[in-house]
C-alpha cells in the first residue's frame, strides 16, 4: 500500500481519490490554552503577531498531532480590515465584531480600493508564507477566511437579514463586494502557499434564510469564490454552522470539495445527500471534545466513522479550554481509520 504525505492524503480525500487511511486534520480553529502554554504564544497576541500565530498554529501539529497547520484562529480579521469595531479577545476567547461600517450602497463604494496586504489579514498571509517554508513539503497548510455572507453581516450588522429581505439591490451589491474581497484574499493566501482553503460562513445558513434566499444570496457567490480558487488547483472546504442537513445539496452545488458540518447534523443522512464533496465532522466541540474523556470521545468517534464520515474532525471551532488528550483521542481514531 502506498503511503502518502499528510498533504497528499488530505488533498486526495478532498478530490475523491483513494488513500491509505483517513487524514487527521481540523478545518476549523485549532488553538487551545494548553497549546498556548506549551508553545508560549497566547491569545490575543497570537491573533495579531505573525511569529506568535505561527507558534500557536504549529502547536496543533506538534502538541495535538493534527496532520495539518491552520491559520487564523478567529473570523474577525476581515471585518477589522474594513474598519468594523472589534471587541478584543482574551486568552480564552476570540475577538468579536461589535461595530459595523456599511448601511448603504454608498458605504460599499467608500470601502473599494483597499490594499490586501495591509492589517491583520496581511499578518495572516505572512504566517502562511513562513509555515509553508517550514512545513509545506509535508503538511497541508490550511488558509481559512470568513465567507462572503457572514462578512456582509459583520459589515452591515444585525440589519443584514432584514436587508436581504427588503433591499435586494443593496444585499446583492454587498455580497458582490465581499465576494470580490474573498477572491482577492484567497489568491493572496494561495500565493503565499496555502494548499487548502476553508470558507467559514457560519451564518450563511439555509436553516436561517430558507432555500429561496440561500439560492440567491449565497450559492452564486460561493460558486464564484470556489471557481477562482480552483483555477489554482486548490481544494476548498465550506463550513456553515447549525443543522445544515436540508441545505447540503444546495451547499454542494457551489462546487466545494469538502463540507464541514456541526454536531447537529446526522452523519449518515448527510452522507446520503452529498454527491461528490467529502463530508467532514462532527464531534461536538463543547459537550464532547471539551467536556468528555478520551474514552468517551473514542466511542463517539467510532459512531461518526461508522456513519460514513470522510474526515473525522471537530464539528466547529475547537473551544480554547479543550484538553489536548481529548483532541489526541480524536486524532488517533482518524489515523487508525481505513476507508
Ligand atoms: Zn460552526
Amino acid at each position: 500500500m502506498v503511503e502518502y504525505t499528510p498533504k497528499e492524503r488530505f488533498v486526495r480525500v478532498l478530490t475523491g481519490k483513494t488513500v491509505d487511511r483517513m487524514p487527521a486534520v481540523s478545518v476549523t480553529q485549532t488553538a487551545t490554552v494548553e497549546q498556548m502554554e506549551a508553545c508560549g504564544a497566547f491569545w490575543p497576541e497570537a491573533n495579531e503577531n505573525a511569529e506568535k500565530m505561527i507558534a500557536l498554529a504549529e502547536a496543533g501539529h506538534t502538541e495535538v498531532g493534527f496532520e495539518s497547520v491552520r491559520v487564523p484562529f478567529d473570523i474577525t480579521a476581515e471585518a477589522e480590515f474594513f474598519g468594523c469595531k472589534i471587541k478584543a479577545g482574551t486568552k480564552v476567547q476570540q475577538p468579536s465584531v461589535v461595530g459595523h461600517v456599511v448601511s448603504t450602497v454608498e458605504d460599499i463604494e467608500k470601502l473599494k480600493g483597499y490594499d490586501i496586504n495591509k492589517g491583520r489579514i496581511g499578518v495572516i498571509c505572512d504566517a502562511i508564507k513562513i509555515l509553508t517554508n517550514k512545513y509545506g513539503d509535508d503538511l497541508p497548510i490550511i488558509g481559512s477566511m470568513i465567507g462572503p455572507f457572514s462578512l456582509a453581516q459583520h459589515l452591515n450588522g444585525d440589519n443584514w437579514f432584514m436587508a436581504i429581505l427588503t433591499d435586494e439591490a443593496f444585499g446583492l451589491a454587498l455580497m458582490k463586494f465581499t465576494t470580490n474581497f474573498n477572491i482577492a484574499y484567497a489568491k493572496k493566501m494561495i500565493g503565499n502557499g496555502a494548499d487548502i482553503m476553508v470558507i467559514i460562513d457560519p451564518t450563511a445558513s439555509y436553516q436561517l434564510i430558507g432555500p429561496e434566499y440561500y439560492e440567491k444570496f449565497v450559492v452564486p457567490f460561493h460558486k464564484e469564490i470556489v471557481d477562482e480558487i480552483h483555477e489554482f488547483n486548490v481544494p476548498t472546504v465550506l463550513h456553515i454552522c447549525g443543522n445544515t442537513t436540508a441545505g447540503l445539496s444546495l451547499m454542494e452545488s457551489c462546487g466545494v470539495d469538502g463540507i464541514s458540518v456541526d454536531q447537529t447534523v446526522d452523519i449518515a443522512t448527510a452522507a446520503s445527500k452529498l454527491e461528490k464533496a467529502a463530508l467532514i465532522g462532527n464531534l461536538d466541540p463543547v459537550n464532547m471534545l471539551w467536556k468528555q474523556t478520551p474514552e468517551v470521545i473514542k466511542e463517539e468517534s467510532k459512531k461518526v466513522l461508522d456513519s460514513g464520515v470522510d474526515v473525522l474532525a471537530p464539528g466547529c471551532g475547537i473551544v480554547s479550554k479543550t484538553p489536548t488528550v481529548n483532541l489526541q483521542a480524536m486524532v488517533e481514531m482518524a489515523k487508525n481509520h481505513k476507508y
